[in-house]
């Protein structure tokens, strides 16, 4: 058996999401949107199943789709794409990240990440046959620092993975992080897997950049409809970038999961053809659960990090005045009807700061059930 997957166990979401079920807590755990998703994209996707087409689409995914996903992100992040050239449709954002280490990488590759961690990086890392080079961010900040990050590079670094906006710290890189980023993967000969699948969720007026904006030759630059339309489960996500990278990534694409369910896809392209005002409105609503969420948990001495993209926010537990490490904590308030994410499961190095990770995107009387269990967890804590 293969010894990266046998020492793993499942993942924490799963994990989470399951205690929640069964102790029937409030689950501020997995990051899901509790509505159902906008009406209409569903009846997109129910006219699309009864219509067809329902064979096999074509291996880079359908053209009406890759046209739109080009044409969105000229619209709101002013990226011109080639569509035939430079998009693919893949199974949902982590297929993407997959195909993308398959093909860029030869075993013994250095590959840059950062800690913490989304869970599935460093895995398919290792299983791709990278040799991962991990550079720690900080607490309330992350930035990316320089001298940190030029000691990860090597003559031997392929790839660099990074992820903005930033699950599971809730950061948005800014364009001076992603220039200094550029300057050391063109010295390198690096390419950059850019994971932003929280590009529409940012908030207090920050605006995510998109990598490819800083390096544009050898960025692949990795989307997903299921955040931005609040349909986790669709798993539609999209790569974009050079031909060069497009070309290499469709060979991995093509023997993973070769297609994406082709009605999925037809109510994505009606998707992405929604005005700025839908996306402005998510944000918003997204942006006033986490102040619900967070004034209620402050009011009671709890500390939380900064909040600017993702629908996540975490507890400083040692500033909250809780002695428990984050895993102890997120047992501890289960019990108490709350389901969390402990962070030191996306630091694959010792000593990770002690951290709990909250998802916001829920109804009101969702957040005040949840807030009033950490309330009472803090309590007796
Ligand atoms: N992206 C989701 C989160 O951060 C989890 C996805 C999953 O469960 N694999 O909570």
């Amino acid at each position: 058996m293969n010894s990266v997957y046998a020492s793993l166990g499942t993942t924490v979401f799963e994990t989470m999401s399951r205690l929640a079920a069964e102790k029937g807590a409030v689950n501020l755990g997995q990051g899901f949107p509790e509505d159902g998703g906008p009406r209409d994209i569903l009846e997109a996707a129910a006219r699309a199943t009864l219509d067809g087409p329902n064979q096999y689409p074509p291996m880079r995914g359908l053209p009406e789709l890759r046209q739109a996903v080009a044409a969105h992100y000229r619209a709101h992040q002013q990226i011109d794409l080639d569509w035939q050239r430079e998009v693919t449709i893949t199974s949902g954002a982590t297929e993407a990240i997959a195909a993308a280490l398959l093909a860029f990488i030869e075993p013994g590759d250095e590959v840059v990440l950062f800690e913490p961690m989304y869970d599935a990086y460093l895995p398919m890392v290792l299983r791709a046959g990278g040799a991962p080079r991990i550079v720690r961010l900080h607490p309330p900040h992350w930035r990316l620092e320089r001298g940190a990050l030029a000691a990860a590079f090597s003559e031997r670094t392929r790839v660099v993975v990074i992820n903005t906006p930033h699950n599971p710290c809730a950061s948005v890189m800014s364009a001076d992080e992603l220039a200094l980023l550029a300057e050391l993967c063109r010295e390198h000969g690096a390419i950059v897997i850019s994971d932003e699948v929280w590009e529409h969720v940012t908030f207090d007026g920050v605006r995510h950049v998109s990598m490819l904006e800083h390096l544009r030759e050898r960025t692949l630059k990795i989307g997903s409809a299921g955040k931005m339309f609040s349909l986790t489960g669709w798993k539609v996500g999209f790569a974009c970038g050079a031909p060069a990278l497009t070309d290499q990534f469709a060979k991995a694409h093509q023997f993973l999961t070769f297609t994406t369910p082709p009605n999925l896809q037809r109510a994505v392209t009606y998707a992405l053809g929604k005005d700025a005002s839908y996306f402005d409105e998510m944000r918003a609503a997204f942006q006033r659960s986490r102040d619900r969420l967070v004034s209620a948990l402050e009011g009671e001495g709890y500390v939380l990090l900064p909040a600017k993209g993702a629908y996540f926010v975490s507890i400083d537990l040692p500033a909250s005045g809780i002695g428990m490490s984050d895993v102890a904590f997120a047992q501890h308030a289960i019990e108490h009807g709350v389901a969390t994410i402990p962070l030191s499961g996306f630091y694959p190095n010792p000593d990770p700061p002690n951290l709990v990770r909250l998802c916001f995107a829920k109804r009101d009387d969702t957040l005040d059930r949840g807030a009033a269990a950490l309330i009472k967890a803090k309590r007796s804590a």
